[in-house]
């Protein structure tokens, strides 16, 4: 049986390290810490969904934020009751009523977003809790930074909506020296301050995803929706100590010896050198293993650089390795949908060993249990 292992333990060193950045420098305005929103979108980082959030919030999280309808409501239907916010604004009435109904925090982005909370609260005669969204250069959710004076004219509008926060994400807040994050914290204060001529309390402010929180220190707010960094997997270079959470277990299944000069796997591009001693383990690529996501090809310089690498690769053939019994063996031939065939010659591996495959828990298949450990 296949599993993907979670280390409570390194989820709890890595909340630690996020708390003593925090303890170390923040205090707001009000002289208030910087409060954590842990996003748990994409099944809790493939961690699962209503179990990871459980965990946060048994360590002291108690402000969650989703990207989809599904994921809020479905923190609802296994009876968590703390803060929820969805990240993502939506103008569809339906998908509202649903986050309404269920005391979501629904973000609004737009003017139509805006029309049609107010809608759905005059209708259920509630205020309705709402974060704004600004788009400071993201081209996706939220009022563009330049329209904030049409912003301000909706905001005058509503009479059932209460701002409790305002935010906006940054773009490229993984790479490069900042330049283009300033210069979206630059139009984000900006606007913050026209809301504030227009006597509209912006609320809660946050801006930082886990990049900028550890680069960015100046730009913190009164908020920061961590997601990777709570997993220890990070964009940037780990010089914190944080520990990578969640590995993907599987077992032995069968062992042979193939004679010298055979072929192992799909399209024939592996043939054992001598008599070869392998072990069968059912867990390949459509559970996890090797999916990674394709860096960024953000500029034409890095373009040239991964073509340059990819090229490198087929030649060097770099290797993929599994852990055996907490010892490292080479998978042989291609990669399987559902198998590998691991070289074990002269190792002491019986049937049924454990397997341990790294891989990012995000693409392991959500029917793949989560074993807490
Ligand atoms: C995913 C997401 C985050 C968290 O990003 P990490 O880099 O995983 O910390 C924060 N804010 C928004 C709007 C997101 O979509």
């Amino acid at each position: 049986m296949k599993a993907l292992v979670v280390e409570r333990k390194n989820i709890k060193h890595n909340l630690k390290i996020i708390r003593e950045i925090i303890d170390k420098q923040d205090k707001d305005d009000n002289g208030n810490k910087v409060k954590i929103i842990a996003v748990v979108k994409g099944n809790g980082y493939g961690l699962g969904l209503v179990e990871y959030t459980k965990y946060l919030i048994e360590n002291g999280i108690n402000f969650f934020a989703v990207a989809t309808v599904e994921e809020a409501l479905k923190l609802r239907e296994n009876g968590i009751k703390e803060d929820i916010l969805m990240l993502s604004s939506t103008s569809v009435k339906n998908d509202l009523e649903m986050l309404i109904k269920n005391e979501i925090i629904v973000t609004i982005g737009s003017k139509q977003a805006g029309d049609a909370v107010e809608e759905i609260a005059k209708k259920m005669q509630k205020k309705v809790r709402v974060h704004l969204k600004i788009d400071t250069g993201f081209g996706r959710y939220g009022f563009i930074y330049s329209k904030r004076d049409e912003m301000v004219e909706e905001i005058k509008k509503w009479e059932n909506i209460k701002i409790e926060g305002t935010f906006s994400h940054f773009s490229i807040a993984f790479y490069g020296d900042g330049k283009e994050s300033r210069e979206q914290f630059i139009r984000f204060t900006q606007c913050i301050e026209v809301l504030k001529m227009n006597d509209i309390e912006p609320g809660m402010l946050h801006m930082c995803n886990s990049s900028a929180f550890l680069r960015f220190k100046d730009m913190h707010l009164n908020a920061v929706r961590i997601g990777s960094a709570i997993l220890g997997r990070l964009s940037i270079p780990n010089v914190w100590g944080f520990k990578k959470v969640g590995y993907l277990k599987s077992n032995v299944a069968e062992i042979k010896i193939l004679p010298e000069g055979y072929n192992i796997g799909y399209s024939n591009s592996y043939t054992t050198k001598k008599e070869t001693k392998v072990a069968i383990v059912p867990c390949g690529y459509a559970d996890g293993f090797n999916v990674k996501v394709d860096k960024d090809m953000f500029r034409p310089i890095d373009k040239i650089r991964y073509v340059v690498r990819d090229i490198k690769n087929i030649f060097k053939k770099e290797a993929l390795y599994v852990k055996i019994n907490g010892e490292r063996c080479k998978v042989l031939g291609r990669l399987g949908m559902y198998h590998v065939t691991v070289d074990i010659t002269d190792k002491n591996i019986k049937i049924n060993d454990e397997v341990e495959f790294e891989v990012s828990p995000m693409f392991v298949d959500s029917n793949i249990i989560r074993d807490y450990i």
